[in-house]
This record gives structure tokens, sequence and C-alpha cells, in this order.
């Protein structure tokens, strides 16, 4: 009996283990309970971020501060201006553009920064402060996918800012999105013990039925990534009335997040850090930071991107970047293709064994330029300026 016993132990811990990759590890490790903190402090004294507000344009302000700080160039960060149902204001959105043959497709993490009535510090502070650790951290991992992290305003008022999204020409299309990430109120309850996070997936049929299956899958998964990198429990549920309903109703697949201990403090003026718990919204950032690099495919070398050597990123170079009306696309070979995309995915060019690429129809911005030798590709970001 003893021998049985300990041979199963040994397989049940190698199957425990298999789930974690060390790499990623060590980068969840990089989760700071002081950062996460300082987030929800300075979240906090931004005041009531009503849709429309000054304090909700500060607050955007103060996130796209962040994301700079953080190393995203001013390029990747875009402000989506919108008026929906007498409100006028901004979704900010910053694109990670990924380095392998997924470049082109994304994945979309994002919550809710505006409030209402109080400072909203747990809803939707605490979201806020997980979607800016993940973006520091992630920030110089390489990664297949291409991520969004979008704080979206409005959602208080019906979720207009994710609605004008959606509706919008910067959101990817469904083929080029793999599912959206929502993180709304992870801040929990100060009096109890705030060990589970609660996984919603797609229950509804708005968005007809085909999305369904899938948002179980990613969410099942989402919910073991985060018992492997946290110490939390998770328990399943569905989503409802946050901002991944509009992607839902548009087919999209959809996950999230949100508190197992429900705030009585919400949309209210005690909605403080001081009645939350700072250390559960550092836990279920730990989770996320462990399940996004296994769902975005980032790198395994522990190297930082300034040193890694990646072969095929070795063999293709990009010049002048930014460029104008030509862009150079250096690379050892004969044979390769190179496809240009834009940041919603949507290719706008491509060519094949040509060096040298007019692209003098492109307009300002960044796009994903990925070339492909052999079965091998690799994207990089391009600047066009006129
Ligand atoms: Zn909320």
């Amino acid at each position: 009996m003893k021998k049985t016993f300990i041979a199963l132990a040994v397989v049940f811990t190698a199957f425990v283990f298999g789930q974690t990759i060390s790499v990623y590890q060590s980068r969840v490790d990089l989760v700071s309970a002081t950062n996460i903190n300082n987030f929800l402090s300075e979240f906090e004294a931004l005041g009531v971020k009503t849709t429309g507000s000054t304090a909700n344009a500060n607050t955007l302000a103060w996130l796209k501060n962040k994301y700079s700080e953080f190393g995203y160039s001013a390029s990747s960060i875009q402000e989506q201006s919108w008026t929906q149902s007498g409100y006028t204001s901004k979704n900010l959105i910053v694109t990670k553009i990924g380095t392998g043959s997924n470049a082109s497709k994304f994945i979309i993490v994002c919550g809710h920064f505006d409030t209402i009535v109080g400072r909203g510090t747990n809803d939707n502070g605490s979201g806020v402060a997980l979607i800016l650790e993940l973006a520091r951290i992630l920030a110089t991992v390489p990664t297949d996918y291409s991520i969004k992290f979008i704080n979206f305003s409005g959602e208080e008022q019906g979720l207009l800012g994710s609605r004008a999204y959606v509706a919008g020409t910067l959101v990817p299309s469904l083929a080029n999105t793999a599912f959206i990430l929502n993180i709304d109120e992870i801040g929990g309850v100060t009096t109890k013990a705030n060990t589970t996070v609660t996984c919603e997936s797609d229950q509804t049929s708005a968005g007809g039925t085909a999305n369904n299956a899938p948002s179980l899958a990613i969410t099942t998964n989402l919910a073991t990534y985060i018992r492997n990198y946290s110490s939390l429990q998770t328990t399943m549920s569905y989503a409802y009335a946050s901002d991944y309903m509009p992607f839902e109703q548009k087919g999209y697949v959809i996950t999230g997040l949100f508190e197992t201990n429900e705030t009585p403090h919400k949309h209210s003026s005690t909605d403080l850090k001081s009645n939350m718990d700072p250390a559960y919204v550092t836990n279920i950032t730990r989770g996320v930071v462990g399940a996004m690099q296994h769902f975005a495919g980032a790198s395994t070398d522990p190297t930082p991107l300034s040193t890694v050597s990646a072969n095929i990123s070795e063999r293709v170079s990009l010049y002048p970047n930014p460029a104008q009306d030509n862009v150079n696309v250096g690379v050892d070979a004969k044979y390769f293709k190179v496809f240009i995309s834009d940041l919603t995915g949507k290719r706008v060019l491509q060519s094949e064994n040509q060096q040298n690429i007019d692209i003098s129809a492109l307009t300002n911005g960044a796009y994903i330029l990925t070339t492909q030798i052999g079965n091998e590709s690799v994207s990089k970001k391009l600047i066009v300026r006129k």
C-alpha cells in the first residue's frame, strides 16, 4: 500500500508541476504587492471618475502615463473618443504586437476605469490595477499572439465605451480575435477571507451559441492556471453586466473574473481601499500573469527582450522605421513573403520575394509587418510617418 501511495504521489506531483512553466513562474513572481497597493491608492486619489467628468479624463491621462513608463511607445497607445446616450468620453487601447505566426490574432484584456457615485477603488480600480501590473510585466516579454490592454469608460452608464469599441473601426475582427478577458471588481471584502475568485463563462445565446463552448474551454483553462500560479481557489459562474457583453453579442469568445465575496460598497462613497483586500488583488494578478503567458504563447527564454536571440528575428531587419513611402525588408533569403496588417489585424498589404516594398498607400500609424521564410515567421512593428 505504501509503495503504491508513493508512486501515485510522484505522478500527482509531476502532473501538478507539468501545468506550470518555470520561466512563467519567475515572471509571476514579479507581481508586486507594492505596485498593486500604489495603483489602488493613486486611482482612489483621482476622485469620483464619472463618465465625462474631469476626474475621468485625469484618470485616462494617468493610465496613459503608466503605460508609457512601462515602455509602451506612443504609437501603441490609442485613445478612442465616443459619444453615446448623451455622454462623451474616451477609451484607452494599448496594443502589444506579437512576434510569432499568430501576431495578427489578438487577446483582449479589458476592464472599465469609470466609476459612479464613489471613487470606485474596488469597482473597478481593482481591475485597473491588475491590468496595469500585467501590462508592466509583459511589456518586455515576446508573445506569439498580440495583446490589447483596454481601459473602457462609460461602463456604469450601460457599457457605453465597450459598445462604442465593438461598433467602431478599432476592434479586431472575430477571425482575428482569440478571446476577451474582462476584469471587473476583484477587490473582495476586507472582513472576509478572500480565498476564491469567480471565473465567468458565456452562458447566454445573445451572440449565438457558437461562442459558448469555446468560452467555457478558455474559462476552465483560466481557472486551472489561476490555481496553479496563485494560492487561490476558483469557482465557475456565468458572465453578465460588464464590458465583455457587447463582444459576446457580436459572437466573440469571452471570459471574465469577478470577486467571490461580493462587496457591499459598490457604487457608493465607501468603495475605498480600506474596505477591500489589496492582497487578494495581488493574488489574482499572479494567477492572470501566469494564465496570460500560456494563452499568448509567451517566450520561455528567461533572458529579457533586449538579449533574446530568436534566429529568425535576427535574420530580418526593417529600415527605415519609421518609414514614409517605402520600407526595406532586409532578409538573407531568396524566397519569403511579407504581410502587413493594421492594429486590428486586418491585412493591408502583402508581397513576395521583394526587399523594397511600396507602402505609399498606407496612412500614418503603427502596423504589424510579418516576414515568412519557409515555415517560420517573425512579426515586427512598422511605423508609417508621412
Ligand atoms: Zn464595474
